[in-house]
């Protein structure tokens, strides 16, 4: 599906190790001015001065997080790091530094690994973060991609996910679902292709959801928006694993119990149309999809005046006391116990 516009090939095993690492890594710069030293020595040198430090790390591997056969190169490297900076957001912190290892096998020419490294380099100039370093091997099969993001905030800045209270509101930026329904358009065109090579898909009716599936960004203006509505989280997590998964670490590491409003669920109006046409239940992919990379938050009720009618954020429920348990609540008023992954957990009830 994806043409090689780039018919070049260049073995990369013509290169050698430090050839192949000074080739790809040349391009990188250095804009934060808590990184003393970069790529090229045997490790980097970071000064933080009085911040806190947070740090996480990534791995992907072909054919279980990623299939290149509609995932180009480029929008891989750059949604690695993405993933890897949303986690940073999550924190409510700044990301500023991330390290690269890739493990590839010889199938991949030196121009593939160029497009790759196009993809990181747009996204770190996009979240301002330096490539510091990382590790370039080989694999026997397929590729392996492990970033880790280093970031900084103050210490009371930090949002954990163990911090909600019953009686905090709920709530979402962006809107949820998207990334998935992306990725059902984009392994359907492929399974079309698979049987017609010559077929071109005509994807204009999915442009949103494609790109949410694709080109997925980290919500780092979140941090300065909360920050001039003088709000801050009690709670906080990225959305990786979908809505329902996440709401449940929240409620579990909080001991508190949630009800989430069916009817509050943010969605875009493409994705309401594209799961009409596959026929599936868009609570269900809303709250199960996962890959959405927004962030959810709980704030106190005293908060709701400054974030109500708020574009960026919608107010999707409430915690409640742990007993009450975690809970969807339906437009027709009944409770479904939410489950993580839990495909079944609304055809059941319907
Ligand atoms: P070492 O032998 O100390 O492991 P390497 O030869 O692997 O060093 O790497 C040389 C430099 O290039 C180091 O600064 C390392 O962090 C950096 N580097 C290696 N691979 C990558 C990569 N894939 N992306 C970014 N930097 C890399
Ligand atoms: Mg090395």
């Amino acid at each position: 599906m994806i043409e090689d516009k780039n018919p070049q090939r260049t073995s990369i095993a013509q290169l050698g190790e430090f050839g192949l690492i000074d080739h790809l890594t040349k391009n990188f710069e250095i804009n934060q001015a808590s990184t003393l030293k970069g790529i090229g020595d045997d490790a980097a040198v970071l000064d933080f001065k009085d911040k806190k430090v947070v740090i996480s790390t990534d791995i992907m591997v072909e054919g279980v997080h990623f299939d290149l056969a509609y995932m180009p190169l480029k929008h891989l490297g750059y949604k690695a790091v993405v993933t890897n900076v949303s986690d940073i957001c999550a924190m409510n912190a700044k990301a500023t530094q991330i390290t690269v290892s890739i493990a590839v096998s010889n199938r991949f020419p030196l121009e593939a690994l160029e497009e790759l490294f196009q993809g990181i380099t747009l996204a770190a100039n996009e979240y301002k973060v330096d490539v510091i370093g990382g590790d370039t091997t080989s694999s026997q099969k397929g590729l392996i991609i492990s970033i880790t993001v280093l970031g900084e905030a103050d210490a009371d800045e930090i949002v954990y996910r163990n911090g909600a209270k019953a009686t905090n509101l709920l709530v979402v930026t962006g809107d949820i679902g998207a990334a998935y329904m992306g990725l059902q358009v984009l392994e359907r065109e492929k399974q079309v292709f698979q049987v017609n090579p010559n077929s071109q898909p005509d994807l204009e009716l999915y442009t949103y959801l494609i790109e949410r599936q694709l080109k997925p960004e980290a919500r780092k203006d979140v941090r300065t928006l909360l920050h001039a509505l003088e709000i801050k989280p009690t709670s906080m997590i990225d959305i990786s694993d979908g809505l329902s998964s996440e709401i449940i670490h929240l409620c579990k590491q909080s001991k508190v119990g949630c009800n989430l409003y069916e009817d509050k669920l943010p969605l875009d109006p493409q994705f309401i149309n594209v799961c009409e046409e596959f026929d599936i239940d868009s609570t269900t992919v809303a709250i199960n999809g996962g890959e959405d990379y927004e962030l959810l938050f709980t704030i106190p009720i005293e908060d709701f005046d400054k974030i109500k009618g708020n574009p960026n954020f919608s107010i999707i429920g409430h915690m409640t006391e742990e007993s009450e348990g975690i809970h969807l609540v339906t437009r027709a008023n009944t409770k479904i116990p939410l489950k993580a992954r839990g495909w079944n957990a609304l055809s059941e009830s319907e």
